[in-house]
């Protein structure tokens, strides 16, 4: 995946894309079953699929997720995109505005089909994932959709999939309970208006025209802000200017397996080979000296 692209990822997987395109990369090589690849993507996989770690975090999430709703509901100062909320917004609408991938469901089974076979992310094999409609339900993440909807809290779910990946993506989503809008359109994919770029902002700011958001869910850094490709420590300056909406308006999913974080090693740059992506990504731990 882009690595982990996936999923929408946000951004990043339109750099990969991007990447792609060049014809720079990353088609796996044989005997990638030793590769670094998928050295970064057994454990964190494993840790997705199997763990009840992973699923007492999600759970955690969630349940902070519905007591924040509440708080908010209760609050008409309160908005959960405080970039993007313009004007007397205290009156609009209730909303909420999620992620998908790893936020909402989950492609794990696409990072072990990558796993197993040593294979590289390519737009071609995520699509024919998506269009499998297998993706999972992430767990506490439909109970928590349908208690906003029943709190009459409007749901979006902004993701860059892609509009070609949409009806997959909906009927996936339906399938598993997600509420999907009524005769609202919810499902807010990348590029299906000139300016929804993988970037998310673009697309917070048409939800706060016409509702109050409450709540952001995500599980990459680019779910919330779009200053998420910059370097670790710019990365690291815009978290902690945000620290206090943390666990508040914002409330972050774990996803070991891609993201933001993993390219923010290399720059963002998908030009670079996996080797070189890997020794970047080597270069960025801090190790015990030993002994
Ligand atoms: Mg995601």
């Amino acid at each position: 995946m882009l690595m982990m692209n996936r999923a929408g990822r946000a951004g990043w997987r339109s750099a990969m894309v991007l990447a792609l395109g060049a014809g720079l990369a990353l088609a796996a090589p044989a005997g990638a079953q030793d590769s670094g690849a998928r050295g970064d993507l057994l454990n964190a996989t494993l840790w997705m699929q199997k763990s009840v770690e992973y699923k007492a975090a999600t759970l955690a999430a969630f349940t902070l997720a519905r007591m924040r709703l509440n708080q908010a509901l209760a609050d008409r100062k309160w908005t959960g995109a405080p970039d993007e909320q313009k004007g007397d917004f205290h009156n609009l609408p209730p909303a909420v505005v999620l992620d998908v991938d790893e936020t909402l469901v989950d492609n794990s089974g696409y990072q072990a089909w990558m796993a197993v076979k040593g294979a590289s992310f390519t737009p071609g094999t995520w699509t024919a994932f998506v269009n499998s409609e297998t993706a999972k339900a992430i767990p506490g993440a439909v109970e928590f959709c349908k208690y906003a909807e029943s709190k009459g809290v409007k749901v979006f779910y902004i993701s860059n999939r892609t509009a070609e990946e949409e009806p997959a993506t909906r009927r996936n989503m339906e399938k598993l309970g997600f509420p999907m809008g009524g005769n609202v359109d919810t499902v807010l994919t990348s590029r299906e208006q000139p300016d929804w770029t993988s970037a998310k902002s673009t697309r917070r700011a048409y939800v706060a025209k016409s509702y109050r958001i409450l709540l952001n869910l995500g599980d990459n850094f680019g779910d919330f802000t779009d200053a998420y490709r910059g370097t670790e420590a710019e990365r690291l300056k815009v978290f902690e200017a945000n620290k206090d909406r943390w666990g508040r308006e914002w409330i972050m999913l774990p996803n070991p397996t891609y993201g933001s974080f993993e390219s923010a090693a290399f720059n963002h740059d998908f030009k670079k080979t996996q080797a070189e992506q890997n020794k970047a990504k080597l270069e960025a731990l801090e190790p015990w000296k030993g002994q």
